[in-house]
């Protein structure tokens, strides 16, 4: 019965940190029923064993789903490992430290993963994201699609939502992304945003409510740029909509649903560029991104991923790898 029961689970995501992120992302994914089993793992665990507690009793009112505190073993057999596991900035502490202090956390959860032969997915989304994601590609050896950053996909998801009430549409028919840096040099690529199938620039001039289109372009994308900062400012983190934008990614590589979605990813060539992790639209299926969707920038856009590549790169440089 035990064995029966334990063949029938097959969509099993396993969560590195029960923080705000990692336990927010839980409670999101046990809502929507793409899971069969969603493991916890924290170096705290007493905040793992808690924030499981809580959750479980919630049991009645989700979708049927295990939800427990793990360990490395689980690894091994997991579909998709979460992992929101990060030091927080302590006092006195440089920005390179805490990078390196981040780089290092991932190395060594990495190292767990690859000793327990897990063939899952890896979602990192620890920031500096980017970086982390090129870390753990780097350490592990393995192959690019297989370990990929949560990257832009909150952000576009920012920038759609402001795009729909700044043009009063319903946020489905809006179709924008960022790409870049999950970071202060991200940018919205207007040639490929579009509401309803009609690209920006036939879309604009024809919707009543700019009245300078061009500047209120320029503020709503600083305004996707400066949310988290907002966020931060008002209550000290974010986590409701990465939570979702999680279960996005991970529903993704759950069902095999080829979504494209900004994820980072290491480019090989593709703009132009390689040798750097940041976010492109990908198409993200059962093996992670399955391929780097390479669509016509145009040649500022170009020139701003170019930009985003060189500021990763000298962040790497200073980088312990
Ligand atoms: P948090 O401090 O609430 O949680 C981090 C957790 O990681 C803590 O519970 C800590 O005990 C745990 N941890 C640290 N090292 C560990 C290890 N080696 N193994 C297991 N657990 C470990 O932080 P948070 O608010 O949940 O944010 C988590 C990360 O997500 C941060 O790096 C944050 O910047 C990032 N984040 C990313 C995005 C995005 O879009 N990519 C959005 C929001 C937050």
């Amino acid at each position: 019965m035990k064995e029966q029961t334990q063949a029938a689970i097959r969509r099993k995501v396993v969560i590195v940190g029960a923080g705000t992120v990692g336990s927010t992302h839980c409670y999101a994914l046990a809502q929507s029923g793409l899971a069969d089993e969603i493991v916890i793992i924290d170096r705290n665990e007493d905040l793992a064993r808690g924030q499981v507690l809580d959750l479980v009793h919630g049991q009645p009112f989700f979708p049927t789903v295990s939800i427990k505190v793990g360990s490395s073993a689980d690894f091994e057999n997991a579909n998709v490992i979460v992992i929101t596991a990060g030091a927080a900035q302590k006092q006195g502490e440089t920005r390179l430290q805490l990078l390196q202090k981040n780089a290092d956390i991932i190395k060594n959860i990495m190292n767990d993963i690859i000793s327990h032969n897990s063939s899952g997915v890896v979602l990192i989304v620890s920031n500096p994201v980017d970086i982390l994601t090129y870390v753990a590609l780097k350490y592990s050896g393995w192959e690019r699609g297989r370990i990929i950053g949560s990257g832009t996909v909150l952000d576009s998801a920012r920038f759609r939502y402001l795009l729909s009430a700044h043009c009063g549409v319903d946020v489905h028919n809006v179709h924008a992304y960022m790409l870049g840096e999950h970071g202060d040099s991200e940018f919205a690529a207007w040639s490929m945003t579009n509401i309803a199938g009609t690209p920006m620039e036939n879309y604009c001039p024809v919707c009543m409510n700019c009245t300078d289109w061009k500047t209120e372009r320029r503020q709503i994308e600083q305004e996707v740029r400066d949310s988290a900062y907002h966020i931060i400012g008002y209550k000290g983190a974010t986590y409701f909509a990465v939570g979702l934008a999680l279960v996005r990614i991970v529903g993704a590589i759950l069902r095999g649903q080829r979504s494209v979605l900004t994820v980072s990813t290491l480019l090989d060539g593709e703009f132009g560029l390689r040798d750097v992790c940041l976010s492109v639209p990908c198409i993200v299926s059962h093996e992670g991104v399955n391929k780097i969707f390479e669509s016509n920038l145009n040649e500022q856009e170009l020139e701003s991923l170019s930009a985003s590549a060189s500021i990763l790169k000298t962040a790497l440089k200073e980088l312990n790898l």
